[in-house]
This record gives structure tokens, C-alpha cells and sequence, in this order.
């Protein structure tokens, strides 16, 4: 699959040729239909800072909308054809683990499709 990985703002967003990913035991894999470019990734491609990312490359885009492909073994509440956005819930903020984070710690949306691990309501909701 193609899709648009960072690895420094020397070489900015490159489109690549990686692996489709698997979903995990508790992920589910996305056709992704929707990825915004937030002002974080300006910041990480633009080379002001890409402290945040605990992968590279990486497939950049966290704000992510799409449909379920493919479950995990063990997810549910969700099922087969679901659309779903997908964000980063950090409660409280202080606890955030941006290696949990999709396009930070793992690919994101600017490639598809995606897996991910799907949580609702987050764990520290629960
Ligand atoms: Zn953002």
C-alpha cells in the first residue's frame, strides 16, 4: 500500500510503498476516507519540532475518520462497516503517552488502510 511517511523535515512527507497492516487482538483496520493535516503536522514537517513522535518514519495523521475492514479477535462494540472517527483522548493530560498515539506512536491516516487500537470509552474514562 502507498502512503505518505516522515522521517525529517529534510525530506518532508514521502510517499512510500509499506506493508498493509494487521489488526491486532484489540484493533480493527480502517479504510481510511478522511485525514486532516493538522498544525502539529505542519510543526513536524516544517521542522519546528518532531519531538512528539516515538516512531520513524511514520505514517503521519491523527485526526482520522473511516470504515471498520477488519476486526481483531478480541474487539467489540464495534463490527464490520462501522464508520468511526478516530481521536486522541489524553485524561487526564498529564497521563498522555504519545507512543499510544495514532500518527505520533504508530501510522496514521495519511496512508490506508490503517490499524488501530479502538477503545470506547477510553480506559481512564472507564
Ligand atoms: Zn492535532
Amino acid at each position: 500500500m502507498k502512503a505518505f511517511q516522515y522521517q525529517d523535515s529534510q525530506m518532508g512527507l514521502e510517499l512510500r510503498e509499506i506493508p498493509v497492516p494487521e489488526p491486532g487482538n484489540q484493533q480493527v483496520q480502517l479504510e481510511v476516507k478522511a485525514a486532516g493535516m493538522c498544525h502539529s503536522d505542519c510543526h513536524i514537517v516544517s521542522g519546528t519540532s518532531d519531538a512528539w513522535l516515538t516512531k520513524k518514519p511514520i505514517t503521519l495523521g491523527h485526526e482520522v475518520a473511516g470504515i471498520i475492514t477488519k476486526l481483531g479477535p478480541e474487539v467489540t462494540g464495534f463490527k464490520l462497516g462501522d464508520r468511526v472517527a478516530v481521536s486522541q483522548v489524553c485524561h487526564p493530560v498529564e497521563e498522555r503517552d504519545w507512543s499510544l498515539g495514532i500518527g505520533l506512536g504508530f501510522d496514521g491516516g495519511y496512508g490506508r488502510p490503517l490499524s488501530l487500537l479502538m477503545h470506547w470509552p477510553p480506559p481512564t474514562m472507564l
